[in-house]
C-alpha cells in the first residue's frame, strides 16, 4: 500500500512506497510531548521506498541519551512527520496524522512502551501490549 502526506503548513510533503512493516501505538514518555498527550501511533514503512516530495525536514536527535531516535519534522508549522529508531535499521516511522487518508492505517498491531502510559490513556482491547518493545 503506497501512502502519501504531508505536514499541516504543506511545506512539506512525502510518498511511502510497499507494505507496512509495523502499525504500532506507543505510550513512551517522549511520544507523549510529540502528541500533545496521548499515545502516537505511527506506520513503520521502508525507509528504501521513502521520499519528501516537497520541502526538507528539520531534524533533531537528543544529546544525552544512549541510542536516541532521530525525529524529522516541518521547521515552519512544527508537524512532526517520521522518527528513524537505531533499533528498527531500514525503517521509517510515519505519524499517522500525516497521512492524507489517516484511515488507511486501521489501528495498531501493537501496543509499546505501556510502563510510561497515563491513566488517561487508552489500550484496544485485543492488541498486544508490551512494557517496552516485544524481544
Ligand atoms: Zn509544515
Ligand atoms: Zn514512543
Amino acid at each position: 500500500m503506497d501512502i502519501e502526506g504531508g505536514c499541516y503548513c504543506g511545506a512539506l510533503r512525502y510518498q511511502a512506497k510497499g507494505d507496512s512493516l509495523f502499525k504500532g501505538q506507543c505510550h513512551c514518555r517522549e511520544c507523549q510531548y510529540i502528541s500533545g498527550g496521548h499515545p502516537n501511533v505511527v506506520i513503520g514503512m521502508s525507509e528504501s521506498g521513502f521520499a519528501y516530495t516537497k520541502g526538507s525536514p528539520k531534524s533533531y536527535r537528543r544529546g544525552d541519551i544512549e541510542n536516541p531516535v532521530t525525529r524529522e519534522f516541518c521547521a515552519g508549522c512544527g508537524t512532526h512527520i517520521l522518527t528513524k529508531a537505531p533499533g528498527m535499521p531500514g525503517a521509517v516511522l510515519i505519524k499517522v496524522g500525516t497521512l492524507d487518508d489517516p484511515s488507511a492505517y486501521g489501528g495498531p498491531q501493537m501496543v509499546i512502551f505501556t510502563v510510561d502510559k497515563q491513566s488517561f490513556h487508552h489500550v484496544p482491547a485485543g492488541v498486544p501490549a508490551f512494557e517496552r518493545l516485544p524481544s
